[in-house]
């Protein structure tokens, strides 16, 4: 199909996106081009300033406008315990709940020999250098509950243990190999609480 060329760019860029096809990019394309300019200004704007005001936390990896992040530097946290989850959004899947008053380390993805993503992929050693050089006891591994999660979980395990430290996994009743952003909060809330020793 022809498309002008500005046009063709546009639905290029949409197809970038994750979950959007080709049918997708080209309706997406065509109501963008029909919105006015003030509210295409406000979307263009929104994408560029996340892009450059938002990073990750330089300690716990985090998405953050500031650094250290809001939660790092909340002194009424506790700071013995690091709750350790894969992404970015897992952490505001656990915020949302209320409960959790300790710190966050984001691994940023989980072991994967398929896709060739292993523990050194991961940020494994940053964990490892926040839990010698602070007064942490406890390691609750949240990772997700399917075979890259469980992986990873087993994997830290093993090499925080010797240090002295709890390791423990959050409980199932988590869907089996549902991401932890999509769990509602009650079963989130429980899923911490009932973390055993691993
Ligand atoms: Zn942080």
């Amino acid at each position: 199909m022809y498309y002008a060329e500005p046009m063709a760019k546009l639905i290029e860029a949409f197809k970038r996106l994750p979950g959007i096809g080709p049918k997708t990019a080209q309706r997406l394309a065509y109501f963008i081009i029909k919105l006015p300019l003030a509210e295409v200004e406000f979307i263009s704007r929104a994408l560029l300033e996340a892009k450059q005001k938002i990073t990750c936390c330089s300690c716990c990896g985090t998405l953050t406008e500031k650094q250290p992040c809001i939660i790092c530097e909340d002194i009424r946290r506790s700071r013995e315990i690091i709750c350790v989850v894969q992404e970015p959004r897992d952490v505001l899947a656990i915020e949302k709940m209320g409960e959790y008053q300790g710190l966050y380390h984001v691994l940023q993805g989980a072991i994967s020999p398929v896709d060739g993503v292993g523990p050194e992929d991961l940020k494994i050693k940053e964990l490892l250098a926040r839990v010698k050089n602070h007064r942490v006891k406890e390691i609750i591994l949240a990772t997700n509950p399917n075979v890259e999660g469980e992986a990873t979980a087993v994997y830290i395990s093993r090499v925080v243990k010797p240090l002295g430290i709890h390791v423990t996994r959050i409980a199932h009743g988590l869907p089996v190999g549902g991401d932890l952003e999509y769990a509602d909060e009650v079963t989130l809330a429980r899923a911490l609480e009932g973390r055993r020793e691993i």
